[in-house]
């Protein structure tokens, strides 16, 4: 866990530096493994989610009300986010709305310079092929959570 191209180097040389620890155990359902994580600086928020994932499919973040918010990785990297923990309007774009406690969901996209940007005005519910292949990982996580 951690950014870039030296943090790949740091795994093939066996010594990632990692600027998020685990919380609790990974849970593994449906063939899709995740797991809670935080910055090591934070307490009990978890402020955001890395960008890179090592071994698992999907980290999960806690706020206050618990488990908020998942991060599907393809390839090591960031690729979608699910979020619940606010309620979310695409600005400037089809000006949807979406509920607290349902998921919204968010593309990334990587940039010719390597770096990620998240599509946040674009915003959607998740397609059924998500609910089918993330969403019993993500009520295991969050019982609550609405996926419509
Ligand atoms: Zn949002």
């Amino acid at each position: 866990m951690g950014n870039g191209v030296e943090f790949f180097k740091a795994i093939a040389s066996g010594g990632a530096k990692c600027e998020y620890e685990s919380v609790g155990e990974a849970k593994t359902v449906g063939g899709v493994k995740g797991k809670i994580v935080k910055r090591k600086d934070a307490t009990e928020t978890h402020s955001n989610l890395p960008q890179y994932a090592v071994t698992s499919d999907m980290y999960f973040r806690k706020n206050k009300d618990g488990v908020c918010q998942g991060r599907v990785y393809l390839d090591h990297k960031v690729t979608l986010d699910f979020d619940w923990s606010h309620e979310h309007v695409n600005n400037g774009t089809d000006g949807r709305h979406f509920k607290k406690g349902v998921v919204h969901v968010q593309i990334w996209q990587q940039k010719p310079d390597g770096t990620f940007t998240r599509i946040s005005n674009g915003a959607r519910l998740m397609n059924n092929a998500e609910m089918k292949k993330y969403g019993p990982l993500i009520k295991a996580f969050c019982p609550d959570v609405k996926f419509r």
